[in-house]
């Protein structure tokens, strides 16, 4: 079955506008089948103390993600952690961002990975916008698109489009096998 998700997003727990319960109703709304949550870390490396608890005891018609945005702190470099019930998946977020060429991405890639972060996949959009230059063969990473979620006008910018069964290893899974597509809002 196609599965539509978004595998980075932001809430009250770290700079999102919306809380947990907000947010997974945004998402609800949009038709999507799965969300990830994705806070930062604080300064000192830590999140709320009821962050994961509060994650866990989600209700919803999604298939919520407990998820967690890193820094690699040398470079300051924003990485994605998303936890399913065994896999975990480690996402390089928003190259674009930082305006890295193709060999710069390569250098990050190669540095975070030693530093003991399995990074699999790659964010080839910003807050939701495309960013073809990392959509290259290049970059062995699965090529994926999110909203980076903070407020509205994010939600439901884009996502994947996972082929799995309604389950999060399995979604991740075909993710690492590059069994999903990326999708785009109408700008
Ligand atoms: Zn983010």
């Amino acid at each position: 079955m196609l599965l539509r998700g978004n595998l980075h997003a932001h809430t009250t727990f770290s700079d999102g506008v919306r809380t947990p319960t907000g947010l997974v109703a945004e998402y609800e709304r949009l038709g999507y089948d799965f969300l990830a949550i994705t806070d930062h870390f604080d300064h000192d490396n830590l999140v709320h103390p009821d962050y994961e608890e509060t994650l866990a005891a989600l209700e919803s018609e999604l298939l919520i993600f407990r998820g967690i945005e890193l820094s690699y702190q040398r470079l300051d470099q924003h990485v994605g952690r998303v936890h399913g019930d065994a896999e975990t998946l480690y996402i390089l977020n928003h190259p674009a961002r930082y305006k890295l060429s193709v060999a710069e991405t390569l250098d990050r890639m190669q540095a975070i990975r030693r530093a003991g972060w399995p990074l699999e996949a790659m964010e080839v959009t910003d807050t939701g916008m495309y960013r073809p230059l990392y959509d290259t063969e290049e970059i062995p990473l699965v090529k994926i698109a999110t909203d980076d979620a903070h407020r509205p006008p994010h939600f439901g910018r884009a996502w994947i489009e996972v082929e799995a069964s309604r389950d999060r290893d399995a979604i991740i899974r075909a993710i690492r096998a590059g069994d999903f597509r990326v999708g785009f809002a109408k700008p």
